[in-house]
């Protein structure tokens, strides 16, 4: 197995004459030490099958063959995914452990098997809903560690009352429990983006309730930060019917009507759509 560093990638993108789309978050990792701490990172072991949401040139997926049993990889842009088997078949001796999807990753509905560990570099623009639906549709995804820009690595991990708190963390504390897991370099990156890299790693819990609690609970969330400055009984007052009638059903709930969105647990969400209104 060989792992792709600056020239390797130089080639690719010379063989496909590539020019990086901005609009599909572009940026290829151009160093090997790096793919292989995230795999590292993610504790991939011999029995995983490895999901990785936008593969690009090849970089990480090489480094993922390296540990994981199978690696499945889903790929929008047309190019880089029929030159991606080619790239697999030159470095590694496992292609055969490796399926390349040509799809929109939040249209998947289903892989040809279940994935075990999601380890992706993901398209910055789109990196919380593709997280999101990818916790949502493979309950078989035990673990992972997504590369996210910055900002979106610290609201993923963030704790109640920071203000980095809000909708992408408490979604995703629904699925799972995520932590930070490092800092990226920009200059690891072709070509450079404009914007600091983190790594954000998850292990998926026990879920706080059935399809339809999660349904009302996303619902109450966005709600919730849709007025992110308002206490909870004004921003639900649309919701319960009046503000009165939210306090009334906060309390209900044990929730205090006074605070904000931003103060609450995702069970605290979870305690206010369990009670009927
Ligand atoms: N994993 C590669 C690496 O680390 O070098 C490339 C990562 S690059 C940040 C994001 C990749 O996601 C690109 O290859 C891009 O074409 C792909 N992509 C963008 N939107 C996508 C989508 N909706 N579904 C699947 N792949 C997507």
């Amino acid at each position: 197995m060989s792992l792709l560093g600056a020239a390797e990638i130089r080639a690719l993108a010379l063989e496909l004459d590539l020019k990086p789309a901005k609009s599909l978050g572009q940026n290829f990792v151009i160093d090997a030490n790096v793919c292989r701490k995230i795999v590292r990172t993610a504790g991939v072991t011999p029995s995983d099958i490895a999901l990785e949401i936008g593969p690009g040139l090849g970089s990480l997926t090489l480094a993922l063959l390296e540990d994981a049993r199978e690696v499945i990889a889903v790929e929008i842009d047309n190019r880089l995914a029929e030159l991606l088997p080619i790239t697999v078949a030159r470095h590694s001796e496992k292609s055969e452990s490796f399926t390349v999807i040509n799809q929109d990753a939040l249209t998947l509905v289903s892989l040809p098997k279940e994935p075990t560990v999601l380890v992706a570099n993901l398209p910055y623009n789109i990196s919380v809903p593709v997280l999101l639906h990818m916790l949502e549709i493979f309950p078989s995804l035990n673990s992972g560690v997504v590369m996210v820009q910055a900002e979106v690595a610290d609201r993923l991990s963030a704790k109640p009352g920071t203000k980095e708190y809000g909708i992408p963390s408490l979604k995703a504390a629904w699925w799972a429990s995520l932590s930070s897991a490092g800092t990226v370099s920009r200059s690891i990156f072709w070509p450079i983006p404009g914007v600091d890299s983190k790594l954000v790693a998850f292990k998926r819990g026990p879920q706080p309730g059935d399809e339809a609690l999660r349904r009302k609970v996303f619902s109450l969330i966005d709600t919730a930060f849709a007025q992110r400055r308002k206490m909870l009984r004004s921003a639900l007052s649309g919701v319960y019917g009046s503000s009165a009638l939210a306090e009334a059903h906060l309390s209900k709930a044990g929730i205090d009507p006074t605070l904000r969105g931003e103060s609450l647990l995702i069970e605290d969400f979870c305690a206010i759509a369990r009670i009927e209104s």
